[in-house]
Order: C-alpha cells, then structure tokens, then sequence
C-alpha cells in the first residue's frame, strides 16, 4: 500500500464524525455561529426533528459575499485573530462546524454583511461548494440543512426517532439560551412552536433568573437563590435551587465554562459534594452555574464537540463552586421550596391534576435510615432543646399545646406560635397569614445536626464523660471497623476503645447529644461505617455519621412537647440555616398560606 494524503471531503466526513454526532450537534453548532454573530434574536425551525431539515436564522453581522466559500472551507475561521489558542473569547474557533456539516448534507446559506448592499447566497452538497451568487436577504444569516447524513449512510443508520432528536435540539438551545437572556430564541418543529424566549433586558441577575425561569420553570425560579463568589480570578454566578426541590436524576443541573455548556465530572462532582449535607446519594438539586475563568486557567480546545474542558487547578475550581453553594445554601435559613406546599395541597386533592403535585421529594420520612429496632430503643432518649425548661416532673407534657395567644403575636415569627402538637408527631403553628406543620422529629434531628457541625467547625466537639463507660458487645468486624476509625470518631466527640475481640468500651460521647443510649448509637455507627468507602474520612462523611448521631439526640416522633417546648423548637429552626430539610432533602416543615387553605375549602 501507498501512503497517500486524503482528499478534503473525505477529511470533512472523518471530521463530521467528531463534530456532528446528531442533528441536534449541528443545529448546537449553527446557534453558536449565529450567537458569536452578535445576534439579537435566533429563530431556529426544524422538521423531522432536524433529520430532514434544519434552519438557523440571525440578525447578526453577516458573511460578506467574497468569504462564503471560505466559510465552508475547512480550518476556515474569523475568530482567532493571531494564533494563541489561549485566547479564545469566542464558542467557535476550530473552523470546523460548516465544512463537517457541509460534507454530509446538501446545505445553503444566504447572507447579507453588516453595510453589504446586497446579500449571497452559497449552496454546498456532499462537500462541493457552488460559486457564491447574489440574493436577496434582509440582514443576518441564514442557514438551511437538509438530508443530515445522507453523505454518510452508517452514521444515518444511527438516527433517532425525531422525537428524540428534538429533544436533544431543545436542551442544545435552551443550555445556550440560558447563557444569553438578552438574545431573543424560539425553535419550531414542523408547524409547531416548541421554544419561544423573549430576549431580557436589565441587570444580569434578574433577567437570568427570567430566562432560567421560562426554561426550568416557574418552581425553580420560585426557589433558587442566587451563587456569587469570586476567588484567584476565577468567578462564580448563577441561581441554585433550595435542597427540597430535588429530583430523581441530575437533568436539571446546568453547568457553563465561559459561557459554555459544558458537561463536566469535575464540576457534576463539586455539586454533588456541596449538597451532600443536605440531600440523599439518589437525590439531585436543580441549578445553572456559570463559571468564568481566565482563558489561560482552562483548556477548552479538549474535543471537537467543545463540551468538556480541562482546568489548570481542579482543586480550586472545586473548592470555589462547594464554598460559594455552601454559603449560598447557609443564606436561605430555615427556608424550604414552595414545592413543599403544593405537593402537600397535591395530596389533599388528588383528583386535581393542575397543581403541581408531584412531590418534590423523596419517599418516607427519615427514620428508614437506622436500622430495624434500634430507633425504638433509642426512643427512650431525648436531648433537652437549649433554652427550654424542662418539663415539670410527673406532669403531662402535653398541656393541650394552646399557648395562650397573648404571649406573642404569630406575626412576630416567620414559622408562627405553636397551637397543638398532634399525634405526638407533629407541631401545628400559626402564622400571620397561614399555617405551619413540623415534623417534630425531622426538624430536631436537623438542629442537633448543625449544633454538630458549628461546634465542629469552632473548637471540636465538647464531650461528655460516661460515669459508668458502656461495654457493647459487637461483631468481630465490627468492632475492628470502629477501632480504625477511634480517632476520627473521638475528634466528633465519641471516645471508644476495644474491649477484647467483640467489644468496645464507650468513654465519652458528645455533650449536645444529652443523655443518650451509647450501645445503639454504637451499633449504629458500626453500621453506617460498614458501607463506608474506606478511602473516604469521616469528615468527608460528616453529614452521615452527625446525621446519625443526631438522630440518637434529637425528640423522638411520639414524644409529648409542651408549648414552650415546642415554640422553642420553632425559635430555634429559624434562626439555624438548613433547618427546613433533613439531611435527605425532605422537608422538616409544610407551611400552608392560608389563601391556599380557602382553595381547599373552594373559598377562592
Ligand atoms: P468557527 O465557528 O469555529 O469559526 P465555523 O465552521 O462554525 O467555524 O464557521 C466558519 C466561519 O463562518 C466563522 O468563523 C464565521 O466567520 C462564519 N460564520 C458562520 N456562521 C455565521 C453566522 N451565523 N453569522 C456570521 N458569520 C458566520
Ligand atoms: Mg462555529
């Protein structure tokens, strides 16, 4: 065999391969050209789902006729001016979209240049290119495809239903118009109008929750609060949304390098780490992150389609995005999502099918977690909240929980005076305008957690002697689990040490845990660490093990509150940051308003 050099279109059709996995590639590649354009507004019109034809217009600054043919030329760009790849302000700058496009479909675009006269029109079919020749055209670019991979029978054969590919096209151009509120966008299929976006005007704050809103819905712009950090150059925006608007799979996660969607590990990751305090494994919040760095701090230029990027220092890029959802997360208090209510007004009628009744979170309540028994044993043990006077000796402490309306106006408190407990489970509030439910255990179990977490992060864990230490008999391999870990577990306020083969003896546990029952959260712990992943600390696991230490601290469901306890109880979880979920993304509380109470009733 000779070496021989390969023509251009069988290089564009290798090429294509790379850029153009699927309709909604190019149609992702044509938006982008039109958005580099300067455009005002993008209207995109597909058939077929874009398998037969795709067309993408813009008001942007053109093509000029005599550079038509040098578009559709491969390597052909006007987006790097020299040549550092390392300055790249641009989506497009391979010159690589059109030729591969060109090479496996029949293709035309016409053109007017800003201060043209007149307007080009080009036609390119399998890869050869027709002379440029006058048209006529208002402003901006047009770019019609027809027949995607009719060049390249393999690749057609791998085509989708057109259902699936408009669905890919959707989210191609919604992630770019998430970037750009101030670009107006709409998409059609066939005759029917699939994405329509007015462009925003004003501040970039507002009018990207706008656009975000249109986009991920109303909920979500309902119950994002805004992420702002900035840290070595490297700069932090966007919306994220309250940890009980969570969902079953990370769809809703949008994540953008210099204006660029990207799909990263690393970044998925950071998320994931930064609400690990606050949501399930399987659950997943929704959020649109934008990070702007430096061009020289990322690689971009990692794979023709342009999704992934490589970052200089991933750790940096890491700890800004956990800090700044950190921080942001710790600013929304004990806030929980609207969602909250809907779903619970859902369930109230479940014949209406208009609320969004879906609930926006996971399945039972918490105690699933400890396992079979063991709560039940721990049930007997209640730390006593700070603050709040212990119930008077031999009395009920159900009082008939009607604290008397004069000690306070509900108006005062944003989670309202207690007026009942009932089922020893829950905590009824009334607030100005609505009605409170807390989950009693949920909510306590929640503030015994960050107790845990700020006495962690001040001075250590204060600890408290066990008069007489407890023996728990264990498990072989247990016991050794629990002693590899002795140090990380004493730094968290639980000194234990083995006793013999099939014991630990228990020395001290964490004072704000109260009078707790040592030998189950022993066994508990012992458990949790059984699934552990070696390689991870226990600080990594932090909100697993306080969670689990909490959970043997907190008031029990089925414990009787008096009013003052329950008000404290109340007090306390609005002024704790994260009070309004567990630690799995549920919510410790539903407030209902009460106009949604009189729609209940068809009052309203
Ligand atoms: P790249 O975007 O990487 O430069 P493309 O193959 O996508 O490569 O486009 C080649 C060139 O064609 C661009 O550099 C740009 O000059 C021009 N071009 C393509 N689409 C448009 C458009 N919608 N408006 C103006 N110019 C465009
Ligand atoms: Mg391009």
């Amino acid at each position: 065999m000779t070496i021989r050099v390969l023509p251009e279109i069988v290089v564009n059709r290798i090429a294509a391969g790379e850029v153009v996995e699927r309709p909604a590639s190019a149609v992702k590649e044509l938006v982008e050209n039109s958005i580099d354009a300067g455009a005002g507004r993008i209207e995109v019109a597909l058939r077929d789902g874009g398998r037969s034809f795709i067309s993408v217009a813009d008001d942007g600054g053109g093509i000029a006729g005599d550079e038509l043919a040098l578009a559709v030329r491969r390597h052909a760009t006007s987006k790097l001016a020299g040549d550092d790849l390392g300055a790249i302000a641009t989506l497009g700058f391979r010159g690589e979209a059109l030729p591969s496009i060109c090479a496996i479909s029949r293709l035309d675009i016409v053109s007017r240049a800003d201060g043209a006269d007149g307007a080009w029109r080009i036609h390119v079919e399998g890869g050869r290119a027709s002379t440029s020749r006058p048209a006529a055209h208002a402003k901006g670019t047009r770019v019609e495809v027809r027949d995607l991979f009719f060049a390249t029978p393999a690749r057609l054969k791998f085509m989708k239903t057109a259902r699936t590919e408009l669905g890919h096209a959707v989210d191609a151009i919604n992630r770019l118009a998430m970037v750009h509120p101030e670009i107006a966008f709409s998409l059609s299929e066939g005759t029917r109008t699939v994405i329509r976006l007015a462009g925003q005007q004003g501040e970039l704050f507002a009018s990207r929750l706008d656009r975000l809103g249109a986009i991920m819905g109303r909920e979500f712009a309902d119950n994002a609060i805004p992420v702002e950090a900035e840290r070595e150059g490297l700069r932090l925006t966007g919306h994220a949304g309250l940890p009980t608007l969570n969902q079953a799979n990370a769809s809703a996660q949008y994540l953008f390098v210099n204006g660029r969607p990207v799909r990263d590990k690393l970044l998925f990751g950071a998320v994931r780490g930064a609400y690990r305090d606050f949501l399930a494994s399987d659950r997943h919040p929704m959020l649109a992150l934008f990070l702007d760095v430096p061009s020289a701090a990322v690689d971009v230029n990692v794979h023709p389609a342009k999704t992934e990027v490589r970052f200089r220092d991933a750790g940096l890029v890491r700890g800004l995005i956990v800090g700044a959802l950190r921080h942001a997360l710790t600013g929304a208090g004990h806030r929980a999502s609207t969602t909250v209510a809907d779903a619970a007004l859902g369930a109230f009628r479940p014949e209406d099918t208009g609320v969004s009744s879906a609930p926006a979170y996971g399945g039972g309540h918490g105690r699933g977690r400890v396992p079979a028994g063991l709560a039940e044993r721990a049930d007997a043990f209640h730390a006593p909240l700070p603050g709040l006077q212990a119930p008077p000796s031999g009395a009920d402490a159900d009082s008939g929980g009607t604290p008397d309306a004069e000690d306070g106006s509900c108006a005062d408190y944003p989670l309202g005076l207690a007026r009942a407990q009932v089922h020893g489970t829950y905590v009824l509030a009334q607030t100005a305008d609505g009605l409170v439910i807390v989950d009693q255990h949920a909510a306590h179990e929640r503030l015994v957690y960050e107790r845990m977490k700020r006495a962690m992060e001040a001075d250590g864990v204060a600890r408290q002697g066990l008069l007489i230490p407890a023996v728990v008999e264990l498990e072989e391999d247990a016991c050794a689990r629990l002693g590899a870990r002795a140090g990380e577990l004493a730094e968290l306020g639980l000194v234990l040490e083995p006793f013999g083969p099939g014991a630990v003896v228990v020395r001290e546990v964490p004072a704000l845990l109260g009078e707790t029952d040592a030998a189950s959260l022993v066994r508990d712990l012992a458990d949790e660490l059984a699934e552990f992943d070696e390689a991870l600390s226990l600080k990594e696991r932090l909100a697993d093990v306080c969670g689990t230490m909490a959970c043997h601290g907190s008031v029990r469901a089925g414990r009787r509150l008096n009013a003052p306890e329950m008000n404290a109880l109340l007090r306390e979880m609005e002024v704790t940051p994260h009070s309004g979920q567990c630690n799995h993304g549920r919510p410790t509380y539903v407030e209902l308003k009460l106009a949604d109470i009189e729609k209940l009733f068809g009052r309203r």
